[in-house]
C-alpha cells in the first residue's frame, strides 16, 4: 500500500486531505509541524510527501532543506502545498528540489493527479540506485513500484510489453552492416518506458532475468534467422548477457535448443559479457564460456577497458571479440590519452587474434581516428540507434552501406 505523509497545521485541512487519501486506499501518516513530520519522514520513508508551505516554527521549505539532507529521505517525492502564488515562491520552492506544488484551493482530482504523476516519475530514481547495493534498493518504494509491475507482466508469461531493438556492427573496411547487438526495451503500460539500465538491475535482483533472458535468446535466434535466409548469410546477432544467467546449471543447453529449434549456426550468435560483472563467480563463468565456445558460440567482453581485471580476463577466456568502452571513444579526439590506449587496445587484441568494437561512435571524427586505429568493427548513434525490426529491416535493405 502507498504510504503519504501530510505536513500539515491546519487542522480541518488535515482532516479533509486525509479522509481524501484514506478514499482513495492510501495508507497515510499525518503532522501537525515540521519537527513532528522530518521524525515520520525518517522513520516510516513514506512514499511521498505532502507539506504545507507556510506554518509556524518550521517552514516547508525548511522541512524540505532537512529532508534532503538525509539519505533516507532525500529521495522521496515531496509536494509543497501552498497559498501563495507569487513566482518567486514557487521558484524558491523548485529550486530546493521539491518535486511539484499545489495552490489552494486546490480540488480533489488536481491533488491525485499531482500524486499519482510523482509516485510514477519516481520510477526514474532508479537510474541512480541501480548503480547501488541491490539490497538497499529493495527496501526503496520506487524499486517496489517497477518490481511488482515487473511481476505482474511475467506472472502469465506474458511479455507483449517487452521489444527487442537492434543496432547495427559495421565492419570497417567494407563499410556495411555485418551484424546487430539486440538491447532490450520495456514499454510498460503503467510506468512507461523503462530502460535496460534499470530493467537488468531488477530483473536481476529478482531473478526474473532469467525467463526475459530466455526469451530474448529464443527471438534473437530467430530473428538472425529470418536475416540469414532473407541474403544476409553471414549475418550475426549479440546477445548481453548477465552474470546471473551465465551461471544457471541449464544456460548451454537451453541456449543450444534455441539455436536448434530455428536452425541456426552457433557462430551466428556473440554473447557480449560485461567485464566487471564476472568477478564474483570467475570459475563458473570461465567453465561456462568454455563449454558455449567448444560448440561455436562466439563470446565477445562489453564495455571492456572500464573493468578490474581486464587483462588476466583475455588470458583465461576463451575470447573472439573486445567491445572497447564507449568511455574510450567519446571526445577519443580531443583526449590524447583515450586514443593511446584505444590503440594500444586494438593492436595487442589483434596480436591475440581478437576483433575489436569500438561502441558509442557519436561523431565523424571519433569514426575516423577508430579506423586509422585499424578497429575492425564499429557501433555509434553517428551511424545508426538501436532500431525496431523494420526499421532495422529497411536500412539493411535500402542503406546497408553505413560507412563510404
Ligand atoms: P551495452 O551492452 O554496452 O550496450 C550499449 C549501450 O549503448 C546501449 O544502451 C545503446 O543504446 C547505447 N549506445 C549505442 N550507441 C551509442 C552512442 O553512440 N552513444 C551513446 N551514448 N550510447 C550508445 P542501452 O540499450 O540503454 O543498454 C544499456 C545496457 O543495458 C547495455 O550496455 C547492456 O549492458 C544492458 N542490456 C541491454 N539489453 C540487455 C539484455 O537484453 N540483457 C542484458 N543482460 N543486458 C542488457
Ligand atoms: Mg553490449
Ligand atoms: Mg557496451
Amino acid at each position: 500500500m502507498t504510504k503519504i505523509l501530510l505536513i500539515e497545521d491546519e487542522e480541518s485541512v488535515r482532516e479533509n486531505i486525509l479522509d481524501l487519501l484514506e478514499a482513495e486506499n492510501f495508507e497515510t501518516l499525518a503532522a501537525a509541524n515540521g519537527k513532528i513530520g522530518i521524525e515520520l519522514a525518517v522513520s516510516e520513508t513514506p512514499d511521498l510527501i505532502l507539506c504545507d508551505l507556510m506554518m509556524p516554527n518550521m517552514d516547508g521549505y525548511e522541512v524540505l532543506e532537512k529532508l534532503n539532507l538525509q539519505g533516507v529521505t532525500a529521495t522521496i517525492p515531496f509536494i509543497f502545498l501552498t497559498a501563495r502564488t507569487a513566482k518567486s515562491d514557487l521558484r524558491k520552492c523548485m529550486n530546493l528540489g521539491a518535486d511539484d506544488y499545489l495552490t489552494k484551493p486546490f480540488t480533489s482530482s488536481e491533488l491525485l493527479s499531482a500524486i499519482m504523476t510523482r509516485l510514477e516519475k519516481q520510477v526514474t530514481t532508479l537510474k541512480y540506485i541501480s548503480k547501488i547495493n541491490k539490497n538497499t534498493a529493495r527496501l526503496l518504494p520506487e524499486f517496489q513500484i517497477l518490481k511488482n509491475s515487473l511481476l505482474k507482466n511475467l506472472a502469465n508469461k506474458d511479455l507483449r510489453e517487452f521489444q527487442i531493438h537492434y543496432q547495427p556492427i559495421i565492419d570497417t573496411s567494407s563499410g556495411l552492416i555485418v551484424g546487430a547487438e539486440s538491447l532490450i526495451r520495456w514499454q510498460s503500460s503503467e510506468l512507461g518506458m523503462i530502460s535496460p539500465a534499470e530493467l537488468i538491475p531488477l530483473a536481476e535482483s529478482t531473478g526474473l532475468i532469467i525467463p526475459i533472458g530466455e526469451w530474448l535468446i529464443n527471438n534473437v535466434c530467430k530473428q538472425t534467422k529470418i536475416w540469414q535466409d532473407a541474403g544476409y548469410k553471414d549475418f550475426y546477432s549479440t546477445i548481453n548477457i548477465s552474470i546471473t544467467q551465465l551461471i544457471q546449471p541449464d544456460f548451454s543447453s537451453k541456449l543450444l535448443e534455441s539455436l536448434a529449434k530455428n536452425n541456426l549456426h552457433p557462430s551466428s550468435l556473440e554473447l557480449e559479457i560485461t567485464e566487471g560483472i564476472i568477478d564474483k563467480d570467475l570459475n563458473i563463468a570461465i567453465n561456462r564460456m568454455e563449454e558455449l565456445s567448444s560448440h561455436g558460440l562466439r563470446i565477445a567482453i562489453d564495455d571492456y577497458g572500464t573493468g578490474n581485471s581486464s587483462l588476466i580476463y583475455l588470458k583465461l577466456m576463451p575470447i573472439n571479440t573486445l567491445k572497447i568502452d564507449h568511455y574510450f571513444i567519446h571526445n577519443i579526439d580531443k583526449d590524447k590519452q583515450k586514443s593511446t590506449i584505444t590503440k594500444g587496445i586494438i593492436e595487442m587484441a589483434h596480436n591475440l587474434n581478437l576483433r575489436v568494437v569500438a561502441e558509442g561512435v557519436e561523431s565523424k571524427i571519433e569514426l575516423d581516428i577508430v579506423r586509422a586505429h585499424k578497429c575492425d568493427l564499429v557501433q555509434g548513434y553517428l551511424l545508426s540507434h538501436p532500431l525496431q525490426v523494420a526499421k532495422f529491416e529497411e536500412l539493411l535493405l535500402t542503406d546497408r552501406q553505413l560507412i563510404a
